[in-house]
C-alpha cells in the first residue's frame, strides 16, 4: 500500500461527525463528479445459478488447488499439516459450514452480537478486506490492484465506500486488505495467522455469494473467524464469470447495499471505540 493519508475519522471529535461530514461531502461531490453507476442484476437473478450451486465445494477445490500458481496452499497447509486436515474434515462434514444473518455470512461465530464481543478483545487482529469489483470504475489506484490511496480529497474516493471503510477503521490491530483474488486473500489469511501465533484472527470480507460459499471451509481450516459480506449488484453468479473476474475480466461493478453498508460502518466503530479505549 501507499504512504496512507491522516485518517477523516482521526481529524474529528469522534465517529458520529466524521460519519455525517464524510456522507455530507460524497453527496455534494456527487453533484459535480458523477461516477459510472453500477447496473443492478435483474430482479430475479439468483446469488448463484442453480447449474453452478451443483458441487461447489468439490469446484471450490479443484480450482483453487489448480490454479494455485503461488504455491500458497501447501507452503502453509504443510506447516500444520495434522490441525488443517481435522479442521477442515469437521467443516466438510457440515451441510452449512456459515451461518446466515441476511447479507452476513458468519464463520466459526454464532450470531453478529458474538462478533461484536470478539471485535472488544484486545489478543485480536482484524482483517478488513474489500473485493476489487465494488472499487468504481474511475479508482485512481486502479480496479484489479491490492491498492488503495483513499484519497478523501479525490472526487472518487470520496464517494467510495471503500474509502470511507478505510477513514473509519482504527490503525491498530486492524488490517486493510484490497483483493484482487481469493489466492490473495488466502494468503494474506494464512500470513496473518503464522506471523500472530496466540492472537485471534478475525475477518469482516466483501465478496459474492459464490466465493462466500466456495471458500468457507478454507477459512474454517484456519479457524479464523468473522464475517463474509454479501455483494449486490453486478455480481459473478457462474463459474466462468468468476474465473474471468480472477483474472482482472470484471466489466461489471458490484456494491454493497445501503443497509449492509451502515452495519459494516457499526461494526467499524465499535473497533475503533475498542482501540481507543485500549491501555
Ligand atoms: S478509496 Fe475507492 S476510489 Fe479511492 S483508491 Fe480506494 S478503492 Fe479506489
Amino acid at each position: 500500500m501507499e504512504k496512507q493519508p491522516i485518517k477523516f475519522w482521526d481529524r474529528h471529535q469522534d465517529g458520529e461527525e466524521a460519519e455525517k461530514n464524510w456522507d455530507k461531502n460524497s453527496d455534494s461531490l456527487k453533484a459535480f463528479h458523477k461516477l459510472r453507476p453500477f447496473k443492478k442484476l435483474p430482479k430475479n437473478e439468483p446469488g448463484i445459478r442453480k447449474s453452478t450451486k451443483k458441487n461447489l465445494r468439490w469446484k471450490a477445490l479443484k480450482y483453487l488447488l489448480i490454479n494455485d500458481e503461488k504455491k500458497v496452499f501447501p507452503k502453509y497447509f504443510l506447516k500444520k499439516p495434522i490441525a488443517y486436515s481435522v479442521s477442515m474434515t469437521a467443516s466438510y462434514l457440515k451441510k452449512n459450514p456459515y451461518e446466515r444473518d441476511d447479507d452476513f455470512f458468519l464463520y466459526g461465530i454464532k450470531n453478529v452480537t458474538e462478533f461484536e464481543h470478539l471485535l472488544q478483545e484486545e489478543n485480536s487482529i482484524l482483517a478488513i478486506g474489500f473485493s476489487y469489483c465494488h472499487k468504481p470504475f474511475e479508482c485512481p489506484s486502479g480496479r484489479f490492484t491490492d491498492q488503495c490511496i483513499h484519497d478523501d480529497k479525490s472526487p472518487i474516493c470520496g464517494q467510495c465506500f471503500i474509502g470511507k471503510c478505510m477513514h473509519a477503521m482504527p490503525e491498530n490491530k486492524t488490517v486493510p486488505i484490497v483483493i484482487p483474488t481469493v489466492h490473495d486473500i488466502g494468503e494474506k489469511m494464512f500470513e496473518l495467522s503464522d506471523q500472530n501465533p496466540g492472537k485471534e484472527i478475525l475477518f469482516m470480507i466483501t465478496a459474492c455469494e459464490l466465493t462466500l460459499k466456495m471458500f468457507a471451509d478454507w477459512g474454517n481450516m484456519i479457524k479464523i473467524r468473522g464475517i463474509g459480506v454479501r455483494l449486490g449488484g453486478q455480481i459473478c453468479n457462474t463459474m466462468p464469470a468468476f474465473v474471468a473476474s480472477e483474472s482482472g475480466i470484471k466489466p461489471g461493478m458490484t456494491v454493497v447495499l445501503d443497509k449492509t453498508q451502515t452495519r459494516m460502518m457499526e461494526l467499524i466503530s465499535m473497533r475503533r471505540s475498542a482501540e481507543n479505549k485500549a491501555p
